[in-house]
C-alpha cells in the first residue's frame, strides 16, 4: 500500500462531519440509525453511506455499529475474506474525498459513486472514503451468492422504496475494523 507518512497524524485526527455526508431527507445530520432508530450521537460508532449519481444523492442510511455488525454477522466467511483482501490490495487512503479511493478516478467525473464515513458524536473519526460504480461491482463480484442475498434483504427490509436497478456498494465495514 502507497501509505503518505506525513498524512497519518492527520488520519488519526478526527474532523467535523462534511455537508456531503449529510441526511438530505433531514436536511442536517443524521440523529438516528436507519435500521435501530436509536440515537446515534450517543458516543456510539456508527457508519454513514450515501450514493451519488451526479450530483444527486439517489440513497442514504447512517447504521450504528451493532447494526451493523449484525449484518456482516450473516456475510459468507469467504465474503469477508475476499472484502477485505480488496480493501487491502486496493484502497488508496486521502485526506479529501476528491477521487475515488480504489482506482484514483476524479470524482467530478464519476457518474456514481458510493461515500462512506466512519463517525462518532458530531465527528468523522477516520477521512471519509469513495467508491466509484465500476469498483463497487469489481468487490460485488467478489461476494458469494450468500453473502449478496444478506445485502438484498438489509435493503429491503429498511429500504423498501429503493429502486431495484440501485446498484449499492456493499458494504464497506472492512475498512473500519
Ligand atoms: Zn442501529
Ligand atoms: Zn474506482
Amino acid at each position: 500500500m502507497d501509505f503518505d507518512p506525513d498524512a497519518i497524524p492527520n488520519f488519526i485526527k478526527s474532523t467535523p462531519i462534511p455537508e456531503v455526508l449529510f441526511s438530505v431527507y433531514e436536511s442536517g445530520p443524521f440523529k438516528t440509525c436507519t435500521v435501530c432508530g436509536e440515537v446515534l450521537t450517543d458516543g456510539r460508532l456508527y457508519e454513514i453511506q450515501k450514493v451519488f449519481r451526479g450530483k444527486e444523492a439517489v440513497f442514504e442510511m447512517a447504521v450504528c455499529h451493532k447494526c451493523g455488525e449484525n449484518v456482516s454477522k450473516e456475510f459468507s466467511e469467504q465474503s469477508m475474506e475476499n472484502i477485505k483482501n480488496f480493501l487491502l490490495a486496493n484502497f488508496k487512503p486521502t485526506l479529501e474525498p476528491l477521487h475515488c479511493h480504489f482506482c484514483g478516478f476524479p470524482r467530478g467525473l464519476i457518474s456514481s459513486f458510493t461515500i462512506v464515513g466512519a463517525c462518532k458524536e458530531n465527528s468523522l473519526i477516520l477521512p471519509s472514503v469513495i467508491m466509484c460504480e465500476k469498483c463497487g461491482e469489481r468487490l460485488q463480484e467478489k461476494l458469494s451468492r450468500k453473502t449478496r442475498e444478506v445485502q438484498g434483504d438489509f435493503i429491503h427490509d429498511n429500504f423498501p422504496g429503493v429502486p431495484a436497478d440501485l446498484d449499492l456498494s456493499p458494504n464497506l465495514s472492512g475498512l473500519f475494523t
